[in-house]
């Protein structure tokens, strides 16, 4: 497996290439400040503008009523000059990010959230192209997905079924010795659980498996960490951070491209 960081590098250059002729425009709603997600928006526009698409902010005050907040949603979503937009989360305790997602028009919807969407959640995506690309063989793998959630999880099982792996959802139910099986067997393993330690080198491994962790967590020492200890014995795992990360980033350009069509 390539690193992701060069992976990444060498896409942008390709979808550099491939919008040159083109003039793409997409939107990042933000309301209020939260640090993270300034951190997250800037990193968006910075790839977007890498690859020669126009990406403009709007930024909304955190006090902003959930009803205005639609307002301006169902005027994004009659914009004719706008490929697509997304809603930075999270949102304001006083507005529904339910309410929210299903505002967004589907063919409008470049994080894939609206369950009509034609585009498919950043994450998962992001994965799936990944080891596309890699030239995983993923028919008749042992594929197991911790975390269901409708943004990463289900999508993620969804992409790997259809992809003929033999694919196993565990949670926050699934028993302590059914998931020690389950991950002995695993081939490919993603976790998407924003807990640390969901994976520590108690548990056996087949040292031909490879990783994949979308958490975001923080370690003692505040650090950024994922959900499963650095360096098991194994054939790959994706680093935290640059790692999932940076494929969601690209996500967003690949369903950007997918909705201008
Ligand atoms: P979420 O909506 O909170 O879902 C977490 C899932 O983990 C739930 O399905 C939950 O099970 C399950 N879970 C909780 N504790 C568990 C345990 N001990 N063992 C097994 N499963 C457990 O989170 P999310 O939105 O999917 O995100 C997950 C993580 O990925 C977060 O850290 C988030 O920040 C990160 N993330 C990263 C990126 C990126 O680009 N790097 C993108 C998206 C998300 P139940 O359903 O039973 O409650």
């Amino acid at each position: 497996m390539q690193v992701i960081k060069e992976y990444v590098a060498e896409k942008k250059e390709k979808l550099k290439k491939e919008l040159a002729d083109k003039k793409l425009v997409m939107v990042i709603v933000q309301v209020g400040h939260v640090p993270a997600s300034d951190r997250y928006v800037r990193n968006k526009i910075k790839d977007a503008e890498e690859v020669g698409i126009e990406c403009d902010l709007i930024n909304l005050p955190e006090t902003i009523s959930e009803d205005d907040l639609l307002v301006q949603l169902h005027i994004l979503n009659s914009r004719r000059d706008v490929d697509g937009y997304l809603v930075q989360l999270p949102l304001p305790k006083h507005i529904s990010e339910e309410k929210v997602k299903l505002a967004i028009a589907p063919d409008k919807d470049i994080d894939g959230f609206h369950p009509l969407s034609k585009t498919t959640p950043a994450t998962p995506l992001g994965i799936y192209n990944y080891l596309k690309d890699m030239n995983y063989d993923f028919v008749g793998k042992n594929a197991v997905v911790i975390g269901r959630s409708n943004i990463v999880g289900k999508p993620m099982a969804h992409l790997l079924l259809k992809e003929s792996c033999n694919v196993t959802v565990l949670h926050s139910k699934t028993k302590e010795a059914d998931k020690a099986f389950y991950l002995e067997h695993a081939d490919l393993i993603v976790s998407a659980v924003g807990k640390r330690n969901i994976i520590t080198p108690d548990y056996e491994l087949k040292p031909t498996a490879t990783i994949i962790d979308v958490g975001i967590n923080q370690n003692d020492e505040g650090k950024l960490c994922g959900d499963i200890e650095q360096d098991l014995p194994v054939a790959f795992q994706s680093p935290v951070p640059s790692g999932v990360g940076l494929l969601t980033r690209m996500s967003v350009i690949d369903n950007l491209i997918e909705l201008s069509k």
